[in-house]
């Protein structure tokens, strides 16, 4: 028989897990007794699917055995089982979904603290034993094999007996000592507590064997010294219980261990809703951004459940992907358990239910906004960026659903607010609303165009997601308020008078005006005086759809697709500056063309955008500097 290794990967795992003493050791339980729920699981579905398997539910059932002589402890399963091959892969290659957590967590975390986290499934096993057995039967074979390993040098597999289908695993704990006390794990006291603690909710029975010293009150027999079989989970899923029967821990406890998140979530919800379609929701919402939301290999979706058993792990459709970052499952009699990938995407009650679980988020979400600003902003902070980008994603199709959903932050406020609460106060005879865009509130609140505004007390939506132009541009109007960038160059705050006066100016001076364009070259679309502008003496603004923020934002992508905003220089009117280009275009060309040159790259630096010869720009700056 010959030694097979470990691939690479689970080898490093491995020797990370067993020599790991700051871990939570515990756990190793409920990866076991989840991985025994998932084969059983996997037979029943099998028996509810094809009618010439006969199966009950009641059946089922997992049996934890103690041996305090040999120093194992077995956890037992009447599942599926594993065939030969499977048990080479299965136990032989570690778990995916593991190894891929391990590799992208392991550049910024503490090695040790991944485990505890995520938990790799079977292996943490190895962190209590010194060797492992697993024998196992799979259904519809005759052959039962044992699979061994000690952890370290690889493992063996070889034919064995066993005579039902299943899989036992048998830890031989590890010698005490100093630092820990592996045989704890004998105690049958200390073992019901970690099932409770961890595993209650699996839907089969976990049982064990307690003497009669060990049992329960009222269920002991004083007078016989007899063993009893104890079932020791609650085994009613969380989510069929009222939400008065559960406490907030157990419901942060069931989302910390199912979605493998170390943080406890943000928000629970669940919903229990007859009529048209009738289901069990269970949904919550993360505290933090995971850190694979904005990744690519990022699966939304909810668990669909069809009477407490799971038809599917990760059911996309059941989660618009605005709402993606909920996590939760969703039980109804209305699924039916024969039910495959594509036909689901048809399902006329999945696509029910997915309505209605849409509308119970949203109501959810306006809650929070309405009830506890404060949450709703860490919420708005860690996942705003996906409401936004479906306002912006299928043409625009979700902005109704979504729009009063969004908040950004009030110049005037120096807070985030809604778009309602924007319009409601909004000053009279106001009929727009404005924005401004930039990397930070402190770069917009600089902006020379503010200033004008500020002194109006008008209020500005300040935006720093690069995605959030976009999205206002398809929104478009909100409340027939429609959205103006005060970077544009026609935002029309001035009174008709003024608009004469520099309408004026600008044609009275436009020989200078044309000179200075063209001075600058064909990346300006204009050149002119303003009355925009309080103290600064430029800024660029820009004509057209397209603004210099998205310009940045859209050049910025990694396609060939370059766009270019419609920039306009503007010069503030009464500004002393503005004295001097007239009087140099009257006396010194040269100097103009040069003076030109430095204002326009001003307003670009202002805006953020690169200055295009900043070599040239450096030394006339100087040139100028030492006249
Ligand atoms: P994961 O459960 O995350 O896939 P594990 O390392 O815990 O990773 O288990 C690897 C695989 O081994 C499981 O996916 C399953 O296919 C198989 N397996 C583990 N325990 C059992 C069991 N008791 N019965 C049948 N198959 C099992």
């Amino acid at each position: 028989m010959k030694k097979q290794e470990f691939k690479a990967e689970s080898k490093r795992l491995l020797d990370l897990m067993i020599n790991s003493i700051y871990t939570n050791k515990d756990i190793f339980l409920r990866e076991i007794i989840s991985n025994a729920s998932d084969a059983i699981d996997k037979l029943y579905y099998e028996s509810l699917t094809k009618s010439e398997i006969d199966l009950n539910r009641d059946d089922f059932n997992i049996r934890i055995t103690v041996d305090k002589d040999k120093k194992t402890l077995t956890i037992s399963d009447n599942g599926i089982g594993m065939s030969e091959e499977e048990l080479d892969h299965n136990l032989g290659t570690i778990c995916e979904s593991g190894s891929l957590l391990f590799k992208k967590e392991k550049e910024n975390r503490d090695e040790i603290d991944v485990i505890g986290q995520f938990g790799v499934g079977f292996y943490s096993a190895f962190m209590v034993a010194s060797k492992i057995e697993v024998t196992s039967k799979k259904f519809g074979s005759t052959d039962a094999y044992t699979w061994e390993s000690d952890g370290l040098d690889g493992y063996t597999i070889k034919k064995s007996k066993k005579d039902t289908v299943g899989t036992d695993i048998t830890i031989y704990l590890k010698d005490d000592d100093e630092d820990y006390e592996y045989s704890k794990y004998l105690d049958t006291y200390e073992i019901e507590n970690i099932v409770k603690k961890y595993s209650n909710y699996i839907t089969y029975p976990i049982i064990m064997k307690k003497t009669s010293q060990e049992l329960k009150e009222g269920t002991k027999d004083e007078y016989e010294d007899v063993e009893k079989d104890e079932v020791l989970n609650s085994m009613t899923p969380i989510w069929k219980k009222s939400s008065n029967e559960v406490t907030e821990e157990e419901y942060e406890s069931f989302y910390t261990d199912t979605y493998y998140d170390y943080q406890k979530p943000q928000r629970v919800f669940r919903n229990s809703v007859e009529g048209k379609c009738t289901y069990i929701s269970l949904l919550f919402i993360p505290s933090h951004t995971p850190y694979d939301f904005y990744g690519k290999d990022y699966e939304k979706g909810l668990s669909l459940y069809s009477n407490g058993v799971m038809v599917m792990e990760k059911c996309p459709k059941l989660l618009p992907d605005y709402f993606s970052f909920v996590k939760g499952l969703v039980d109804s009699p209305d699924v039916s358990l024969n039910i495959s990938r594509e036909i689901l995407q048809e399902d006329k009650e999945v696509t029910q239910i997915a309505k209605s679980i849409e509308s119970k988020i949203k109501k959810e979400l306006e809650t929070m906004m309405k009830d506890d600003r404060e949450e709703y902003e860490k919420f708005f902070e860690n996942f705003g960026l996906q409401l936004k980008a479906g306002v912006y994603e299928d043409y625009g199709m979700h902005k109704e659903d979504l729009k009063d959903l969004l908040i950004f932050y009030s110049s005037k406020n120096k807070k985030m607010i809604s778009l309602k609460e924007y319009v409601d106060t909004l000053k009279e005879g106001q009929d727009k609303i404005y924005y401004a865009s930039g990397e930070t509130y402190d770069k917009i609140d600089m902006l020379p165009q503010v200033e004008n505004f500020k002194e109006k007390e008008i209020d500005i939506l300040y935006l720093k997601d690069y995605i959030d132009e976009f999205a206002l541009q398809v929104l478009r109007e909100y409340d027939g308020k429609t959205f103006v960038n005060i970077s544009k160059e026609d935002v029309n705050l001035e009174s008709e008078e003024e608009k004469k006066t520099i309408e004026e100016e600008n044609t009275k001076n436009k020989e200078l005006l044309d000179f200075m364009k063209e001075s600058i070259g064909s990346n300006v679309k204009d050149v002119k005086f303003t009355n925009r502008l309080k103290n600064h003496p430029v800024c660029l603004t820009s004509k057209g759809a397209i603004s210099v923020e998205m310009e940045k934002v859209i050049n910025a992508m990694p396609t060939d697709d370059h766009v270019h905003a419609e920039t306009v220089l503007e010069i503030n009117k009464n500004h002393p500056i503005a004295d001097k280009l007239k009087k140099l275009y009257k006396e010194d060309k040269d100097a103009l063309t040069k003076y030109t040159k430095v204002l326009y790259s001003e307003a670009r630096m202002i805006e953020g955008l690169p200055v295009e010869n900043p070599t040239e720009i450096s030394n006339l700056i100087c040139d100028l500097l030492s006249k």
